[in-house]
C-alpha cells in the first residue's frame, strides 16, 4: 500500500493535474503540518483517500466562497491526540511545535507530555486488540535530538524519545524542519522506527500482508 506524505510546503511536483498522474496508486495521504487549506483540499478532491493530519505551528486560515474564515480543510481528518485504524494501519497524531512565542499550536515539553500520557491507554488498547501499539506516529516536530535543530521553534519533543522506545512504531513523519539542502538529515532509524522528515513530500510503500484486517 502507498502513503503520500505531506509537510510544510506546498509542491509544484503535486500541486496540479500531475498529482492524478503520478499519485493514482495513493491510498492514504498524511500531512504533518504547516499546509494551507486549499493545498489540502486540493489533494482529498484528487486522490479521493483518506487524507490525516496535524496542525503545525503556522496554523492556516482561508476565507471561504461564502466569506467566512475557514480553519479545517474539508474532507480531512485531524487526528491530534488521537489514534485511528486507517487502510489496516494504527495511526496516531501529535500536533505543533515548541513553545516559543503567542502563537497557535505550541507547547512546553510538560505540555506534551501530558498529550503523549493521554495517548498511551488508548494505544495500551491497540496492543490488546491488535496485537501492536501503533503503526505510525505523524507529528509536526521531531524527537529532541534526532532531526531536530537547535534553536527553541525547532528543537524537537523530549516526550517522542521515550513515545517512540515504549511504542515502537515503524514509522513516525514528521515536518517542521525545511530540508532545504542535503545535508538535513531527513532519515534516520531509532530502535525499531524510521523517522521521516516528510518536508514537501515522501512516499511510503506499507507491504500489503503487515495491514491489518
Ligand atoms: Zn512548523
Amino acid at each position: 500500500m502507498r502513503i503520500l506524505a505531506i509537510a510544510d510546503e506546498v509542491d509544484q511536483r503535486l500541486y496540479g493535474p500531475v498529482l492524478r498522474q503520478r499519485f493514482s496508486d495513493v491510498s492514504l495521504v498524511l500531512s504533518c503540518g504547516d499546509l494551507p487549506i486549499y493545498y489540502l483540499e486540493f489533494i482529498v478532491s484528487t486522490l479521493n483517500v483518506p487524507l490525516l493530519y496535524v496542525r503545525g505551528n503556522h496554523a492556516p486560515e482561508q476565507l471561504s466562497s461564502s466569506g467566512e474564515v475557514k480553519r479545517e480543510p474539508e474532507g480531512c481528518v485531524d487526528i491530534d491526540g488521537r489514534t485511528v485504524k486507517e487502510r489496516g494501519l494504527l495511526i496516531a497524531g501529535l500536533e505543533g511545535s515548541m513553545r516559543y512565542s503567542d502563537g497557535p499550536n505550541q507547547y512546553s515539553d510538560n505540555e506534551m507530555w501530558v498529550k503523549v500520557l493521554r495517548l498511551a491507554p488508548r494505544l495500551w488498547l491497540n496492543k490488546k486488540r491488535y496485537g501492536r501499539y501503533l503503526d505510525i506516529l505523524v507529528t509536526h516536530s521531531a524527537p529532541l535530538g534526532i532531526q531536530d535543530a537547535e534553536d527553541l521553534c525547532h528543537r524537537g519533543f523530549r516526550s517522542f524519545v521515550p513515545f517512540l522506545e515504549w511504542f515502537r512504531p515503524r514509522y513516525h513523519l514528521h515536518g517542521h524542519i525545511h530540508a532545504y539542502t542535503p545535508s538535513v538529515v531527513t532519515e534516520t532509524r531509532y530502535l525499531d522506527t524510521m523517522v521521516l522528515n516528510a518536508f514537501r513530500f515522501r512516499v511510503l510503500d506499507i507491504p500489503d500482508d503487515t495491514l491489518l484486517a
